[in-house]
């Protein structure tokens, strides 16, 4: 039974994410919820258990809320490879069992480039996966080693290059501004090495400390935040330089290549997650509001209460008007085409300039809000992007003012 009482079958449109909560080593600075997975033997029942638990709870999503399309589906984590191919392939095959048929379905899945081989690619790409998210975030040893991150060069270059081989023009890497050891000369060569495998989206991602990470607790180490910055808009140029256009404050692609999952949930648009820690959001567009589902981030209590006693969807959040509107403004603004004005009026019975008119009003005077998609709504520039939690704060702030006021008139 789907919370809030309504009726199945009304989200005729969803993506997917599965959450895969196992990694080989942690990394200090990462916050995902994973655990520790070894390849024993106790390890390998551990993925097996979690394939049947995960496949269970897919057949009854798709049971109870069939979807008439599934546009995306990305299978992150943690650290997807470490199921093999032989668990992949068990989880890919389920999957297909489930899913509608679709033509131009984009289908990602989240990998450490050391951690592929061909015969899980092969695999993976027999499923239906058509592109690949690579976590680098840097090639030096140094950087790696003082932030805990597994994995050699020449074990990256290869993986790299098995990217390129299977998934030639498709597939993203990641990097991050900011780590340890890091300066420009070590990301701006990291880029550089990078290009040769010809990515068709890079994601560069301004290091961020995570409270009760490892390195939250060693943030001596670290470069000022201004210092992180600065490289980051240095590598953000090289990036444009080479042709990788900026769509999302840390996302660049080649020309239509952005993720078209990860678009989705810029501009919130229904998703739903398997697998614990994931959340998803299904949104009413008539009420400009929506429920949000999220799963334990706990994987034994995840397991333990799997089967048939399981509810459909995690106990759910309703997101009410006022916050569904900041969430979409938060999101979307990340964007550089702004948030999807025709969307936002249908779902709000507003527009954007109605919404936030003295924010838009000012950022517009600076020069740091702009027209949006094809002339319509506003987004902020290239340079307005740098504010965005400002301009965030403003337009909340505005928000605030409007909904008070409507109370108050209304109960007036
Ligand atoms: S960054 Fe990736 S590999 Fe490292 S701990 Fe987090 S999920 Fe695991």
């Amino acid at each position: 039974m789907i919370p809030g009482g309504r009726e199945t079958g009304s989200f005729a449109e969803y993506s997917l994410y599965i959450h895969v909560p196992f990694c080989r080593s942690f990394c200090d600075y990462c916050d995902f919820y994973s655990v520790l997975l070894d390849p024993s033997r106790e390890g390998r029942a551990l993925a097996e258990r979690y394939i049947d638990t995960l496949t269970g709870d897919a057949r009854r999503l798709f049971r109870t809320l069939p979807p008439s399309q599934v546009p995306t589906v990305y299978i992150g984590g943690g650290t997807p490879p470490v199921l093999g191919p032989d668990g992949m392939g068990r989880l890919l095959a389920a999957l297909n069992g489930l899913l509608p048929p679709a033509e131009d379905r984009e289908w990602t899945l989240e990998a450490n480039p050391e951690s592929l081989d061909r015969a899980f690619l092969r695999v993976c790409r027999e499923g239906g996966v058509n592109r690949l998210s690579l976590g680098i975030q840097s090639f030096s040893p140094r950087s790696r080693a003082l932030v805990h991150r597994g994995g050699g060069v020449e074990a990256i270059k290869y993986g790299l290059a098995l990217a390129a081989e299977f998934f030639p023009a498709n597939f993203s890497v990641d990097f991050m501004a900011g780590l340890p050891g890091q300066d420009s000369g070590v990301l701006l060569g990291d880029i550089k090495r990078v290009l040769g495998f010809h990515p068709a989206h890079i994601s560069l991602y301004a290091l961020t400390l995570e409270e009760g990470t490892p390195l939250w607790d060693r943030q001596g180490e670290l470069a000022p935040r201004e210092t992180a910055d600065s490289l980051w808009i240095t590598g953000r140029d090289a990036l444009e330089g080479a042709g990788y256009g900026q769509y999302e404050v840390s996302n660049f692609s080649l020309p239509g290549k952005e993720s078209r999952h990860n678009l989705r949930y810029w501009m919130m648009k229904n998703w739903l997650a398997l697998g614990p820690s994931g959340s998803g959001t299904l949104i009413d567009e008539g009420r400009g509001t929506g429920l949000r589902f999220s799963w334990p981030a706990d994987l034994e209590s995840w397991l333990s209460s799997g089967g048939s006693s399981r509810g459909i969807l995690p106990a759910a959040e309703t997101l009410d008007r006022l916050t569904l509107m900041k969430e979409s403004l938060l999101m979307g603004f990340r964007c550089t085409r702004g948030p999807e004005a025709g969307l936002f009026a249908r779902r709000f019975g507003l527009s954007l300039e109605d919404a936030v008119p003295q924010t838009l009003a000012k950022y517009r005077d600076r020069g740091l809000a702009v027209p949006g998609n094809r002339g319509e709504g506003w987004a902020l520039s290239k340079e307005g992007l740098l504010f965005l939690d400002p301009f965030l704060v403003e337009a909340f702030g505005e928000l605030d003012y409007h909904f008070s006021v409507e109370s108050i008139s209304k109960s007036g």
